[in-house]
């Protein structure tokens, strides 16, 4: 049994390094599983059904804090390889540190569009991903367009803005059907897990989403385009904007918020 948990990590290690790597796995290449290991797709389902819990508040924060280490601690367990521990926190800061290994999370724009001066829009104190009546935090950077009359297409090209996957990881859920008049903030997001950092992307308040669930994306590969999505988002008091959110995974599998702003600026970005 162990032999065999053994041999189907390094498998899957081989295959996170080829995708990390984006090298095309030969269609020859056959993915040996251990049956009894929920697939990444199953783990994408179960974050998907936590999380839409948690929003609608039929869960507890206890238990939703439970649910989402377990999910977590699997998909990390899922990805882990000999060539890069997930718990390497030294290789983590200097991946982080490398402003290539990031892309501008929006075409077409620079860290000048980031809200505030030096990025202090980033109110980390307070957060609950668990708890949605906990509010008055804001553990992201809000990056804006050109869009004076609100429309969401960009003001300069006529066109609407494509929101870019800022690391390669899997998106792990997907939110499309916000209408207005919906309390839910976050409007129409998407959750992506880099299985290098150990960390979650959230990207929200997105008009379309072009992306789906178990999908592996590659870094400033297309996710969305943006919207004015979210209850918030959608007042006309709100310049059009993506909330850009990232949680680093803990050892025991819960989420602390990290200021993204330093990755922003080292970011490369994409015309
Ligand atoms: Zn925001």
């Amino acid at each position: 049994m162990s032999t065999y948990v053994t041999s189907f990590m390094r498998i899957v290690g081989v295959v996170v390094a080829v995708l990390v790597g984006g090298i095309n796995v030969a269609s020859s290449q056959v993915v040996i599983r251990n049956s009894e290991e929920p697939t990444l797709y199953a783990y994408c389902q179960q974050f998907q059904t936590l999380y839409t819990r948690i929003r609608e508040q039929t869960i507890t924060p206890d238990s939703a804090r439970r649910q989402f280490s377990t999910i977590m601690l699997g998909l990390q367990a899922r990805f882990q390889s000999q060539a890069s521990p997930p718990n390497d926190s030294l290789q983590r800061d200097s991946l982080r540190r490398t402003g290539q290994y990031f892309v501008f999370p929006i075409r077409g724009y620079t860290p000048r569009s980031i809200g505030g001066s030096h990025g202090e829009g980033y109110r980390g104190r307070g957060f609950d991903l668990f708890d949605h009546t906990v509010q008055g935090s804001h553990p992201a950077q809000d990056i804006f367009i050109s869009d004076r009359n609100q429309d969401y297409i960009d003001d300069r090209s006529g066109q609407p803005v494509d929101i870019l996957a800022m690391s390669s990881g899997l998106v792990l859920g997907i939110e499309t059907g916000w209408l207005p008049g919906s309390e839910y903030r976050g409007g129409n997001w998407i959750w992506v897990y880099d299985p290098r950092l150990n960390g979650l992307f959230y990207y929200a308040h997105n008009s379309s989403v072009s992306v789906s669930p178990g999908q592996w994306v590659q870094a400033g590969e297309k996710l969305a385009e943006m919207g004015r999505t979210g209850y918030n988002a959608y007042k006309t008091r709100s310049p059009t904007h993506l909330h850009l959110m990232y949680l680093q995974i803990k050892p025991n599998g819960l989420p602390e918020p990290v200021n993204t702003y330093p990755w922003l600026l080292s970011a490369r970005l994409s015309k």
